[in-house]
């Protein structure tokens, strides 16, 4: 068999070999290799399908990707032949194949790695290992099928067929009755929707079939979330204001010209970025081509997916996290498909299967989400500006708060400028109150509100308008503590200290998921003063309860919105006014639009600051302008109180003022000083191991291998413990290099992951992370 594919290969009938690579995500694998194509797969192995291969010695089976299919075979010894061939159509086109390539040596991440991450969860494989101790490789993509029913005579022939039924054969006579009455229609019905709507079983049905009354088939049905979105009527495209029209108009023509050219939307909260983002998602559709666009997060998604299927309906795909693996297929293969044109999702749907895509737009473009914190690790812009040369379409970064990177670009004339600095409603912008926490008489009772706080809450209820209150929860939650001993609960695997759970009543481990009982005395010193501390949302919905009696709150966070839809259920209640207060996370700091909010309340603005992260102040500054943003944004005008215990800070006095400019000047500087991005790039390295020791004995050993390689130019920090230094049972130890030029950086990297791969065997892990958002 071997020895027959060569000799065809000699003959150049057809392609005889495949380059695949395999899921075996190792340096050594990070390439492809040369597979025979068997002759009776010979036409369905085409670059882009995943396969089945035999890998290594003996008889390990595991899934691979058909990545080209060369002249020859570069393996000169005899070849294995690929098993069995896993899609009928290829699951990545020529695009996405060169993006995976791509994306692998930009994030020093493995080929496969990245092939998996853009495929949709449902298109991983899972290798499984049967009795008779054979591996079997299983496909989880299930597409949802169901039986149908289709008439198949005519009503003339049906009244014949009548005379022919029993007459205690009511189930048959039903059927007949509802032919003839043309009570089923003649495209067909779903066999389970037949049996409900005239009461009849499966047996009287396919009865019928093998009477020749009905044909059966079997027929796919999406599984399309928002889909209720569909039916509704589409809006129509506002008449632009002035400063919206001249930014659609430079993007425009850089969609009809197809010019692969990056645009930093800078437009104030409510200056109607979404309007000109849906009018370009018109006009490429208009020319025949697709759009994809990104929001940072789930949280934003509801919205934002609403106003976009408003206007193009089903022609919108939405992928994200949050939807079932069912639904992220079916949109998935709805987009593959040519049946979705215009894709609307978070992180990952950078890769969307989309073809021609004539416009890429990213918004809220200085979200941290938009990078992945593992392997690959990128940064969705990349991706975006990636794909923007290869279709030869524009890219718009919309942000009210651009990340410094991307307004340095502009200011350098990488990046075209658009500014909006007017809100679409000529509304200004809403007043922002500073709330001295130092000096607020914070008595128990009111616990984190301010009497400033808590009047402006009270004159909403007055008035019926709504009000949004946010905690900041970064680096802050509840926790576990003995008053007695100081003992407070922490993960027997991390070093993190365990989050309190109110509504499941136990205490959790955020990073690894480790979960026990709420202590009822302190495990260490016996003492019963066990304590809960930590303002999480919660315990400020409980004090506002006490002191607003009347008003009516909903809570937003990661506990009531873990179920699936319960984020939008919240924020339509919301919007439908069943609520006068929304309280919430981060996650409400973005991007909702609710006329009715007249008042946003910051209760804790600097928890952020105190972290040691060269982005805090950024961050600050982003999240307070994002928040108050919120207010106002209709004909009633706004009013945002920040309450914090650093009123002096330049990010919470610039937020006030809502000033970016300035902000974006002085933090510059602070960079400059610092020397921190965007003046450096930077990477991190970190290594870990079970043992602390081992860890840092191979940190110190590569960070000499950097001062040793790299030029005087770059600067090594570290290595350091981990910020965590200890997760899922492993100690962390990192090194940042903070470089302007370095073209030895690539080779000096890869040959430190064939030093370490060396050594995998004893347990290292080694992970590589171009420009992280932070150092901590
Ligand atoms: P941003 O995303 O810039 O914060 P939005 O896109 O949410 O702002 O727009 C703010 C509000 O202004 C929305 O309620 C939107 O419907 C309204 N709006 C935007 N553009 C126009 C326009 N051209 N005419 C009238 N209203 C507009
Ligand atoms: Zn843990
Ligand atoms: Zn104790």
């Amino acid at each position: 068999m071997l020895k027959c594919i060569q000799y065809l290969k000699g003959a150049d009938v057809m392609p005889a070999v495949a380059k695949v690579v395999v899921d075996v995500p190792t340096q050594q694998t990070n390439q492809p290799y040369d597979y025979a194509i068997p002759a009776a797969l010979a036409d369905q192995v085409v670059p882009g399908v995943r396969v089945v291969v035999n890998f290594g010695n003996g008889s390990r089976r595991v899934m691979g990707m058909v990545v080209e299919l060369p002249e020859s075979a570069d393996f000169d010894g005899e070849l294995k032949p690929i098993e069995e061939v896993l899609d009928k159509k290829p699951v990545l086109d020529a695009e996405r194949l060169a993006l995976s390539r791509w994306l692998a040596d930009d994030s020093y991440a493995f080929w496969i790695t990245c092939i998996q991450t853009m495929l949709p969860g449902a298109l991983r494989t899972e290798t499984k290992l049967l009795k008779n101790h054979q591996q079997v490789v299983v496909d989880k993509g299930r597409a949802q099928v169901f039986a149908f029913v289709v008439p198949a005579l005519t009503v003339a022939q049906y009244q014949a067929a009548l005379a022919t039924v029993r007459p205690n054969a009511k189930g048959q006579l039903a059927l007949l009755q509802a032919l003839i009455a043309g009570k089923i229609a003649p495209d067909g019905i779903q066999v389970s929707h037949l049996e409900k709507k005239l009461d009849v079983d499966r047996t009287t049905i396919n009865k019928a079939v093998t009477l020749g009354w009905l044909r059966a088939e079997k027929r796919e049905i999406y599984r399309t979330p928002y889909s209720d979105l569909d039916d509704r009527d589409r809006t129509q495209p506002l008449t632009l204001t002035a400063q919206q029209q001249t930014a659609y108009a430079a993007v425009a023509a850089a969609v009809t010209s197809k010019t692969a050219q990056t645009f930093l939307l800078e437009g104030v909260t409510g200056s109607g970025k979404t309007e000109v983002y849906l009018q370009l998602i018109a006009q490429a559709r208009a020319a025949g081509r697709t759009a994809l666009m990104l929001v940072p997060e789930i949280g934003l998604t509801p919205q934002m997916v609403g106003s976009v299927k408003g206007r193009f309906g089903s022609d919108v795909a939405v992928l994200h996290s949050g939807l079932g693996n069912g639904e992220r297929y079916d949109e998935w293969r709805r987009i593959a498909r040519g049946e979705a044109h215009v894709v609307v999702g978070a992180r990952s749907a950078a890769f969307a299967p989309l073809q021609n895509i004539g416009v890429l737009i990213m918004d809220e473009e200085h979200e941290a989400t938009y990078k992945q914190e593992d392997a690959p690790r990128y940064h969705a812009r990349d991706v975006l500006l990636w794909r923007a040369r290869y279709n030869h379409a524009p890219v718009v970064l919309g942000s009210a708060t651009p990340s410094l990177e991307s307004r340095a670009r502009a200011e350098k004339g990488v990046y075209t400028q658009l500014m909006m600095p007017k809100r679409a409603n000529a509304q200004p912008l809403p007043p922002v109150h500073v709330v001295d926490m130092r000096q607020s008489e914070l008595d128990n009772e009111s616990g984190d509100f301010s009497q400033q706080l808590l009047d402006a809450l009270k004159t909403r209820l007055q008035k019926h308008e709504q009000s949004v209150l946010m905690l900041n929860r970064r680096g802050f939650s509840s926790f576990v503590m003995c008053r007695e001993c100081g003992y407070v609960a922490k993960c027997p695997n991390c070093d993190i200290s365990l989050t309190l759970h109110m509504d499941t009543h136990n205490l959790r481990c955020h990073y690894c998921g480790h979960e026990e009982p709420i202590p009822r005395e302190c495990p260490s010193c016996h003492s019963p003063k066990i304590r809960y501390y930590g303002t999480g949302t919660e315990k400020v919905e409980q004090t506002l309860t006490k002191l607003l009696p009347d008003a009516r709150i909903l809570r937003m966070d990661v506990d009531t919105t873990r179920r699936k839809g319960a984020h939008s259920r919240l924020l339509k209640q919301f919007g439908n006014h069943e609520a006068d207060i929304l309280l919430g996370t981060q996650m409400i700091a973005k991007g909702l639009d609710f006329p009715d909010v007249t008042l946003v309340g910051v209760i804790n603005a600097d928890t952020a600051l105190g972290l040691p992260d060269f982005r805090a102040s950024e961050r600050t500054f982003q999240l307070l302008t994002q928040v108050s943003g919120r207010a106002g944004r209709a004909d009633k005008p706004g009013e945002v109180y920040i309450q914090t215990y650093n009123p002096d800070h330049y990010a919470i006095q610039l937020a006030q003022r809502q000033d970016y400019e300035r902000f974006f000047g002085y933090e510059m500087h602070m960079r400059h000083e610092g020397g921190y991005p965007p003046y450096f790039f930077t990477f991190r390295l970190t290594v870990s191991h079970e043992v602390e020791d081992q860890a840092a004995k191979a940190a110190f050993r590569l960070a000499d291998m950097l001062r040793d390689q790299l030029s005087d130019g770059a600067v090594i920090l570290g290595p350091t413990r981990g910020a965590i230094a200890r997760l899922k049972r492993r100690y962390y130890y990192q090194i940042v290099v903070k470089y302007k030029r370095e073209p030895h950086l690539t080779a000096t990297l890869a040959q430190m992951l064939e030093t370490t791969q060396t050594s995998s065997r004893s347990g290292f892990q080694i992970a590589f992370d171009r420009e992280p958002l932070s150092f901590v």
